[in-house]
């Protein structure tokens, strides 16, 4: 059996040995004196989906890069950047190649002269393509999350705020900082979760823990879920521990980021800031890892290597004998579990600083409404609220205008040709949006169905609330924050400072406006459909509602006078919102947990999901019916159990159907593995390669 080589000539692996065998990659690191003076050859791993890595040969004259480095080499008739993983003599080179050594084609230039992936890193890598199922090559692009400039430019320095004042710590943020530096000084691998009420000051928990680790030599990353609450967080930990701490987010330009990467190699940065990438921070002395907000889903990473940024530093830390601080006033189910069967130490701050109190939420019965989005009591304590000159926050988790443009002659939505999803309507632009591919569409004036020239919108969004309120509460500021109006960079911020200027003000906004802002005037949230996420077909559903409701509660009466949480529901005896009202979410995490005990859920047991998908909704059905039928025959003694296939939460996507199959238990490295690799042969058998999609999500975020 031969198969073909992306590259041509000069493959790297031994025909007839199983694929990925041979160069299986394990992070193992070659002693300096092992490498001979010529000829000289490298493993190289290239971000292609396969599991083994390539042989490349190094010219005479270049001196030998450290694994870790970047090369540029040549592939079929292109070039790729792959990373080094060691420097072969030509006895270790694949059987195959072990004979005719010309036959191996040369790199083309090196890229670094010091490595960005580090031994411990490199080994972080095969842990993460191992246990992910993602190929070596694209996990370790993933962790290098810079590219080579031309002519490197340094960014002008940051201006440095003098530095703050610590506050005095209260007696519940000395006892949980007292167990973290404990640990710190014992130099061995400890996890925390830092459960921490909203205003409860975890932040001041982390800067010290950062300080003590720095006073003692050592590095610290500070995770935090999005961009947007990365200039807040970036001013407060600069002002407290000085310009050795460098921001990294996407939203750099290429310079600034490969100025901070650099920086955390080179040694002149100690603190690296950032969203899940951020986990991957060359730093050389790493001796704290902060997860703030650790239940955020925003940590897992939606396209491959579908990795989870909590995990990995859990067991990055493991492996460096570091500490990890997780924080969050609303603990994933996960993360709870973990506290109480001893794998996590559980610190607690049970109360605000100041002592102000969290508002329990007043539910509003919409069953018993009339009319429009605001019932009269939320509108009343809206008025009362701006009438004392305060600001009020106002969350509807639904961007657009309209959810859906329906036909009143046969009630039929107008879709996506795509994805089969009802299209949501955008005013100002007067379009049709697909919020899953993006696909704009003009209004249809006559129904593709039936002809109907009636239409009629429904299920309000952020832009028809926002013009609702400017309407009703004219001369009063009205701020939008969605995706929509938070796209042009520094966006967000600009509209959170025009919230924070004096006088009263409405803050309107999608779930990103319950995220970690401290604007102290805020004293009254109100929810518009506490609802709407609450049924979606993922077992989480009930946890996120329960999560985004206590976070965006938690923005009302910061400061002095005290906050007021209103929820609009048709549901006000679902046991979140009522838990949550009552004051006793305790009890429905009890209910959850002995429910996902019962139904073999996380964190009782683990899930895989496996989206098939195909141009042909016949193909990815029989596709998936062959990975779940071939899976029971090449592992008859796997305990896991299988599950599907179904039709996905989104049954059409971009112009393909999608069928998943949800794996319930463990799944060994080699099962994993084994899914890619099989699953190119069904499509082979199938004769539908290149049309037929496998994505492999080990414990996916979302099952939607
Ligand atoms: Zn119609
Ligand atoms: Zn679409």
């Amino acid at each position: 059996m031969t198969r073909p080589s992306p590259d041509g000539e000069g493959p790297s692996f031994a025909p007839g040995l199983p694929l990925g065998a041979p160069a299986r990659y394990d992070g193992a690191m070659p002693d300096r004196d092992d490498i001979p003076a010529a000829p000289r050859f490298l493993d190289v791993a290239l971000p292609l989906p396969v599991r083994r890595s390539f042989s490349y040969r190094l010219p005479a004259e270049t001196p030998a890069p450290a694994p870790g480095c970047r090369v540029r080499v040549p592939l079929g008739a292109g070039v790729e950047t792959g990373v080094v993983l060691r420097v072969l003599d030509a006895a270790r080179l694949e059987p195959a190649l072990r004979d005719r050594p010309e036959r191996v084609k040369e790199i083309l230039e090196v890229l670094d002269a010091e490595p960005w992936l580090d031994a411990p890193l490199l080994r972080l890598g095969a842990w993460l393509a191992d246990y992910y199922g993602a190929a070596p090559g694209e996990t370790l692009r993933a962790m290098i999350p810079v590219k080579p400039l031309k002519r490197p430019r340094q960014p002008a320095p940051e201006p440095t705020p003098p530095r703050d004042e610590p506050p005095r710590p209260t007696p519940a943020q000395s006892a949980a900082l007292a167990e973290v530096t404990a640990a710190l000084d014992a130099g061995a691998f400890a996890a925390f979760l830092l459960h921490g009420v909203t205003g409860s000051g975890k932040t001041e928990v982390y800067l010290r823990a950062i300080a003590h680790a720095l006073d003692a030599g050592r590095q610290a990353i500070v995770l935090v879920p999005e961009i947007s609450l990365t200039p807040q967080a970036a001013r407060r930990f600069r002002a407290r521990l000085g310009e050795r701490v460098g921001i990294f987010h996407s939203g750099l330009g290429a310079g600034e980021r490969l100025a901070v990467w650099r920086g955390a190699r080179e040694g002149s940065l100690d603190v690296v800031l950032g969203p899940r990438s951020a986990v991957f921070a060359p730093l050389p002395r790493l001796g704290l890892v902060v997860i703030d907000e650790e239940h955020d889903g925003s940590y897992k990473q939606t396209e491959k290597p579908r990795y989870h940024a909590r995990s990995v530093a859990l067991v990055r830390a493991r492996a460096l004998g570091a500490v990890v601080v997780m924080g969050s006033a609303t603990p994933g189910l996960e993360s709870l579990h973990n506290a109480r069967t001893g794998k996590y130490r559980l610190l607690s701050l049970p109360d605000r600083v100041g002592g102000g109190r969290i508002p329990r939420p007043e539910l509003v019965d919409l069953r018993e409404q009339e009319g429009g989005l605001l019932a009269p009591a939320l509108e009343e304590a809206l008025d009362a609220c701006l009438g004392r000159g305060e600001k009020a926050m106002l969350l509807l988790n639904r961007r657009g205008h309209s959810r859906l443009r329906l036909c009143r002659d046969c009630g039929e939505p107008q879709r996506c040709s795509r994805c089969d999803i009802p299209l949501t309507y955008h005013s100002g632009r007067e379009r049709l949006v697909c919020h899953y591919c993006g696909q704009e569409r003009p209004l249809a004036p006559a129904c593709p169905e039936c002809g109907g020239r009636r239409w009629v919108l429904l299920g309000a969004g952020t832009q028809q609330l926002e013009m609702d309120l400017e309407l009703r509460f004219p001369g009063v500021r009205v701020l939008r924050m969605d995706l929509d109006s938070t796209s042009r960079r520094g966006a967000h911020q600009r509209i959170l400072d025009a919230f924070a200027a004096p006088g009263p003000a409405l803050l309107l906004g999608t779930q990103m406006i319950a995220k970690g802002h401290h604007i102290p005037e805020v004293t009254l949230v109100g929810v518009v459909a506490a609802d709407t996420g609450l049924f979606l077909p993922d077992y989480r559903a009930a946890e996120r509602t329960w999560q985004l409701l206590e976070q965006v509660s938690g923005r009302a009466g910061r400061g002095e006078r005290p906050g007021r949480v209103i929820a609009q529901t048709y549901n006000p005896d679902h046991p979140v919102l009522a838990g949550l009202a009552a004051g006793r979410s305790g009890d429905w995490v009890e209910r959850e947990l002995r429910d996902r005990r019962q139904l073999g859920y996380p964190p009782f047991r683990r899930l895989t999901s496996l989206l098939v998908s195909a141009p042909e909704e016949e193909a990815a059905e029989e596709a998936a019916r062959r990975l779940r039928r071939d899976f029971r025959d090449a592992w008859p003694d796997s305990p896991a159990e299988m599950l599907g296939p179904a039709p996905a939460f989104l049954p059409r996507l971009k112009g393909r159907h999608r069928r998943q199959l949800l794996v319930k238990g463990c799944l060994t490295r080699d099962q994993k593995a084994w899914f890619s690799e099989h699953f190119a042969a069904i499509a082979r058998a199938m004769r539908r390669t290149g049309a037929l999609g496998l994505d492999l999500d080990v414990d996916p975020e979302s099952l939607l």
